[in-house]
């Protein structure tokens, strides 16, 4: 008996890991190598602002890529944050930036990012795994400043938790930074849509950064690393809730910076830099 009851069990646990088929609406480019992907899941999925799922690759997509760069592949899953509030479910959207060969190395791109830029159209489906992560808990009842550190796509999960914040009101009584960096103008994504929030909710700040501005960006905004950005802004001690997203360096360098303004680990929140599969 309780041996049926534990095989029972583990197949519930097996068929929840199971990804769901989602229908792809659209695809369009945000940047010259990011896109966002819109699906529709089945009703039954459900996901909570600022989490992540892994999307599949699909077999023959991954024994074709095997064939070309003589790799040996086997299942291909990759987290994805979903960049939507979940108030528009069965709709999810996911922004996607294509992972170039790191520079001067010959080996071949990322199999995912290739495939969602390259292979998917609307019309087709994905697999989509169940939700993941916990960046909705940050500061959750608090009334410290949220403060959300982004470089690049990770800048994703932001998109959804300010876009569900905004739509439900939550938070309304809270100060909110997006600090957002990019290395030029034209990788900053969704700049006019962060902009619009700025202009229209009061308690919203958008502080955008370029490392490396083009000289046709006639940028006056903020220069510099995005920690070194939100450094020289808050000057003295911080009491906040800190939100970080983007590449592992800039996650560890802005952890130092709100570390040496007082801000306690309880207060900062991430996801993990790698998901197994
Ligand atoms: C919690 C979480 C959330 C995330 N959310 C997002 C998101 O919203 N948007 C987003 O764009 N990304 C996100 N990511 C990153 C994403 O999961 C993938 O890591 C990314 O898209 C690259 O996957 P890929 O399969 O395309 O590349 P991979 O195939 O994993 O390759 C990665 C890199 O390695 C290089 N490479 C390939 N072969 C070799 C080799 N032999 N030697 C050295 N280098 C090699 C590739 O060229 C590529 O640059 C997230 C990651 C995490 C952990």
């Amino acid at each position: 008996m309780i041996r049926l009851f534990l095989c029972a069990l583990l197949a519930i646990v097996a068929l929840a890991q199971e990804p769901v088929a989602a229908r792809v609406e659209a695809i369009e480019s945000l940047t010259p190598n990011v896109k966002r992907l819109r699906v529709r899941l089945p009703k039954s999925y459900k996901f909570e602002a600022g989490q992540f799922a892994l999307l599949s690759v699909p077999a023959p997509f991954v024994e074709a890529w095997n064939a070309k760069y003589k790799t040996t592949l086997a299942s291909v899953r990759r987290p994805y944050s979903f960049a939507s509030s979940p108030k528009r479910l069965p709709v999810a959207e996911f922004i996607i930036q294509l992972a170039a060969p790191p520079t001067g190395r010959d080996v071949p791109p990322g199999i995912a990012s290739t495939f969602v830029h390259n292979e998917l159209k609307p019309g087709d489906t994905v697999g989509i795994g169940k939700a993941m992560g916990d960046m909705n808990k940050a500061g959750t009842g608090g009334t410290r400043p949220l403060v959300m550190v982004a470089s690049g796509t990770g800048v994703a999960p932001f998109v959804g938790l300010l876009e569900h914040w905004f739509r439900t009101k939550q938070h309304k009584g809270r100060k909110i930074y997006l600090f957002f960096g990019a290395r030029q103008r034209r990788d900053l994504m969704l700049d006019e849509q962060f902009r619009r929030w700025a202009a229209k909710h009061k308690n919203f700040t958008y502080v955008p950064a370029l490392s490396d501005p083009a000289p046709d960006d006639k940028w006056t905004g903020a220069t510099g690393f995005v920690n070194v950005v939100l450094d020289k802004h808050f000057t003295g001690t911080l009491d906040a809730d800190i939100l970080i997203a983007g590449s592992p360096r800039m996650m560890q360098e802005t952890v130092k910076v709100v570390k040496a303004k007082g801000v306690p680990d309880t207060q900062v929140r991430h996801d993990p830099i790698k998901v197994a599969p």
